[in-house]
């Protein structure tokens, strides 16, 4: 998809502040600080659209791009944040919990992790909250840049042993540094959009 318009929305607190248009939902799930928003930026080929965080975690919000006039990244606040409080942490997996059970537009959830190491006790309980419910995933590890090319086998196979992808499932390698896996990303995104 060749980008030329992308806005965020909004930052909703409560599922009565998502959108109501009904366009597609894609969401991007991950730790904080994994690439989230870099991944979002490469994508729409804009620098600073979605904010790098300054602040990892503390957005206990989902915060709504509109790309295209014709879907939504949605972008959910990151886990494995040790600083937050136990109550705040409940709210998270509260509001969490809701949206990815109940909000109909949502096509498919992209599982963001950092290639460079094995995949936390939270990406593996992400991915399989996401596959419980029946929700299509696309994991991407980023930061490929960041380990020679000599070395990415024996990191994906890391990756997705620890996850357990069976091979049928979607994988991209990805770096927001060089646009590695791009291409391969956008086509999965656009095929469950379409879906
Ligand atoms: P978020 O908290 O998940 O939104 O993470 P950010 O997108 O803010 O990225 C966290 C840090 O990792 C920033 O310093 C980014 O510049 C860096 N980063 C993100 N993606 C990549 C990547 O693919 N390659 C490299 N080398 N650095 C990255």
């Amino acid at each position: 998809m060749k980008v030329n318009k992308a806005d965020i929305v909004i930052s909703a607190v409560s599922p009565a502040q998502y959108p109501n248009t009904g366009l597609p939902e894609i969401a991007l799930a991950g730790r904080s600080n994994v690439g989230k928003s870099s991944f979002i930026n490469t994508l729409i080929n804009r620098k600073g659209l979605a904010r790098t965080s300054g602040k990892p975690g503390k957005t206990q919000t989902l915060n709504y791009y509109i790309i295209e006039d014709s879907f939504y990244f949605v972008d959910v606040p990151g886990y494995g944040y040790a600083k937050v409080s136990k109550t705040e942490r409940a709210k998270w997996g509260q509001m969490l919990e809701t949206y990815f059970t109940q909000r109909e537009p949502l096509k498919a959830a992209l599982s963001i992790v950092d290639l460079r190491h094995p995949p936390t006790e939270d990406d593996v309980q992400m991915y399989e909250f996401l596959k419980y419910h029946s929700i299509p995933v696309i994991v991407v590890a980023t930061k490929a840049d960041k380990i020679p090319r000599g070395k990415w086998n024996k990191h994906i196979k890391i990756v997705k042993d620890k996850l357990n992808l069976r091979e049928e499932d979607d994988f991209v390698l990805f770096s927001s540094e060089t646009g590695e896996g791009k291409e391969k990303a956008w086509s999965l995104i656009e095929s469950y959009i379409k879906s």
